[in-house]
């Protein structure tokens, strides 16, 4: 029986995960993200899936960030009818997720209709419930039967609550293979999350790549930093505007600014955190205590919530959200975090052209966002159809991420090259993702892969 593997997304690229795992005539994806970026670009890929739904035997989802699993209700829509496997902490999250999504898509298609343009969403809040009753939740270490010939184990991938590393042991008869997925790998002493697993033993490996030519800061730093820019906004007389996945990020900076201010590093000052579905994630975060960290689980028990304390505020409604253009002062964390749609559109259309502002870019900003121009230090952008200049302070922490850097994911994974024959960078962008594959052929492994959208490679 043939074993192969074929790059249906996030070949070369960040966003648009899709991984194939062929098994003889069976097929199995490996998550089914959304491609983000330029409209006109991930449109198009998002609308016309690189496979149907009814060609597609099962599903397995590594965790809930919406470049993973956003597709899912597109899938289903176009027949889609097999389990989808994930982490029961990834069930929770991903209705969140695709429920935001579906609303996110319809408010966009009122607006470009006032406009004039006729656009229908990706899919509707009906494709999304559709699609949640395919949910099948498994806890971590508990193998699971996926089609006759493969078996999977999920294990902790430290990058957001519930995010797993895919092991898959492939039972072909006379041999057997174990092909591992790293799906987003996360990274040590990140706030609120365990530490990633080690990875096992396997003969092929999916690694991703997103920062494979980058080292991050560390994370003791990383408060010193943040310490600094909220205080020269204090001085400055402004106000940060964090854009931040509602998933992740978001519950990093509030927690570090809720030490800070504890630690009496930071006077109090309000923190805003303004996307309807960051409250909702944080509750979520607070059904699964298990899956926290030792030193968050002990600041639970010491009675301080690291996500709920004096000073934060959750935004639920808009008219709420639209009161923030008032605010002056403190930290406003919003999504999406890479500045592509969400409520965060408003609040940089109201710091991006003040110099006492300060837009925090705290997550990676892929090719063509916003956020990539900010970074880029473009001076003019286009917000809501609006041209503005940028005069605000633009900072970024990259070591926010909740994505392993070059040496964290060689640490992660070197181990591997005596067994490991085959292994497939994906999820970065040329640079990254060479640079990382020709580090992986200097640490001894045979062949190493960078490969594009629809290549097919047999694992021998
Ligand atoms: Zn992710």
């Amino acid at each position: 029986m043939k074993l192969e593997l074929q790059f249906l997304g996030a070949a070369r690229h960040v966003t648009g995960t899709k991984h194939l795992l062929r098994i003889g005539d069976t097929r199995v994806l490996l998550d089914c993200g959304l491609v983000q970026g330029p409209r006109h670009i991930a449109d198009e890929q998002n609308r016309n899936l690189p496979i149907a739904g009814r060609d597609v035997d099962a599903l397995v989802l590594s965790h809930a960030h919406i470049d993973h699993c956003g597709a899912l209700p597109r899938l289903v829509k176009d027949g889609y009818r097999g389990p989808i496997w994930c982490t029961e902490a990834t069930k929770d999250m991903v209705r969140m997720m695709l429920l935001d999504s579906a609303h996110i898509q319809a408010q966009d298609a009122r607006q470009l209709r006032k406009r004039g343009h006729h656009v229908e969403p990706l899919y509707d809040e009906a494709d999304v419930e559709r699609t949640l009753q395919l949910l099948r939740g498994v806890d971590y270490h508990q193998p699971f039967q996926v089609t006759k010939e493969l078996r999977v184990e999920f294990l902790d991938a430290g990058h957001i609550l519930g995010s797993a590393i895919v092991v898959m042991d492939i039972d072909l008869g006379r041999r057997h293979r174990r092909v591992v997925f790293t799906g987003d790998h996360g990274r040590k002493n990140l706030p609120i999350l365990r530490d990633p697993e080690r990875i096992p033993e396997c003969d092929a490996l999916i690694t991703e790549s997103t920062y494979g030519d980058r080292l991050h800061e560390l994370s003791v730093d990383m408060l010193a930093e943040l310490a600094r820019i909220v205080a020269e906004e204090l001085h400055d007389g402004g106000r940060v505007v964090v854009p931040a996945f509602a998933v992740g990020r978001t519950q990093s900076v509030v927690l570090y600014l809720g030490q800070l201010m504890r630690e009496g590093v930071l006077p109090k000052l309000p923190i805003f955190v303004d996307s309807p579905m960051s409250r909702e994630a944080t509750r979520i975060m607070g059904r699964h205590p298990d899956l926290f960290d030792k030193e968050t689980a002990a600041l639970l028990k010491a009675g301080h919530n690291p996500l709920f304390f004096e000073g934060v505020t959750y935004v639920a409604d808009v008219e709420q959200s639209k009161a923030l253009n008032q605010q002056r002062s403190g930290v406003i964390i919003s999504a999406s975090g890479m500045c592509e749609s969400g409520r965060v559109l408003h609040h940089l259309s109201h710091s991006v052209p003040r110099a006492e502002d300060c837009v925090l870019l705290v997550g990676f900003q892929a090719k063509g966002t916003l956020g990539r121009r900010l970074l880029d230090g473009e001076t003019h952008v286009n917000i809501l159809g609006e041209p503005h200049t940028v005069r605000c302070k633009v900072r970024s922490m990259p070591g926010m991420s909740a994505h392993a850097d070059w040496r964290e994911l060689m640490d992660a994974t070197a181990h591997l090259s005596k067994r490991c024959k085959q292994v497939f960078v994906v999820h970065g962008e040329d640079g990254p993702a060479e640079t990382h594959a020709d580090r992986l052929r200097d640490a001894g492994f045979a062949q190493v892969y960078v490969p594009y959208k629809r290549d097919i490679i047999e694992i021998g």
